[in-house]
């Protein structure tokens, strides 16, 4: 295990975007995991954040969201409006992106909450949500062809529908996914993942952790040589997760 190799292969800029207001059950855990993942792969993370009302910062390799409350998605609903224009140009450019659950609305055209309220999104995914009566709650376990057996855990009331200009990330086995009347979980499109799981997501998908590494890393210095990762805890991780209940 190369866990103890110094991070000597380059600087990888992790942004996450507005974890004062988007970060509920550990998204927070997707950013040390890519931390330490990057770090067994010789290379030093450098940790940013950028809140409502922060300068943009203009050097980012990945980009990381959580998800939220309603409420907290209208909190940032102006900021990620007047970032919108950068976020697509950078999503354009093929900037690797990780967004959970609220985020993972606000990519798409709209959320509309389930009092009527429509918080627009930046459009970045062709998709639109619609808040419903119902929480879809509980463990999830999806089937996506690049990634494997995608585990983590829901709690929305928001129903995404994919338009044709984006692709689902994976085919739910258990659980509910990005609605109750398609087995669909999650977005693809260019080097963005999107998926309305949390649990964190990547502490028990390495496979997707290290697609945004590489992506990031061969962005920014033209190849990636992967270390040498024990996931020995990332799999039992992964039993256990496949192994509870709904
Ligand atoms: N507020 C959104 C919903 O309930 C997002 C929830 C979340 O991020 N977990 O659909």
């Amino acid at each position: 295990m190369s866990s103890g190799t110094p991070a000597n292969k380059g600087t990888v800029r992790i942004l996450q975007l507005y974890p004062r207001d988007m970060n509920i059950y550990g998204d927070w855990g997707n950013v040390l995991v890519l931390k330490q993942r990057l770090a067994w792969h010789g290379y030093e993370a450098v940790i940013l954040e950028h809140n409502a009302g922060d300068t943009f910062p203009s050097d980012v390799d990945i980009l990381i969201g959580g998800g939220g409350q309603d409420s907290g998605q209208v909190v940032i609903q102006q900021d990620l409006q007047s970032n919108a224009a950068h976020l697509r140009s950078l999503a354009g450019d093929g900037t690797p992106m990780l967004a959970i659950c609220g985020l993972y609305q606000l990519f798409g055209n709209f959320f509309k909450t389930h009092d009527g309220t429509v918080i627009p999104g930046i459009g970045i995914l062709d998709i639109e949500t619609h808040g419903g009566s119902e929480r879809l709650i509980g463990n999830v376990v999806a089937r996506s062809e690049e990634f494997g057996d995608i585990h983590g855990y829901e709690n929305h009331s928001g129903q995404t529908f994919l338009g044709p200009n984006v692709r689902p990330l994976a085919t739910v086995t258990k659980g509910e996914g990005n609605n109750s009347k398609e087995d669909h979980e999650g977005a693809r499109h260019l080097n963005i993942v999107a998926s309305y799981l949390h649990g964190s997501l990547l502490p028990k998908n390495p496979a997707v952790a290290d697609f945004l590494i590489r992506e990031a890393v061969t962005r920014k210095y033209g190849s990636f040589e992967p270390g040498d990762v024990d996931d020995s805890l990332a799999e039992l991780a992964r039993r256990h997760a496949a192994a509870r209940p709904r």
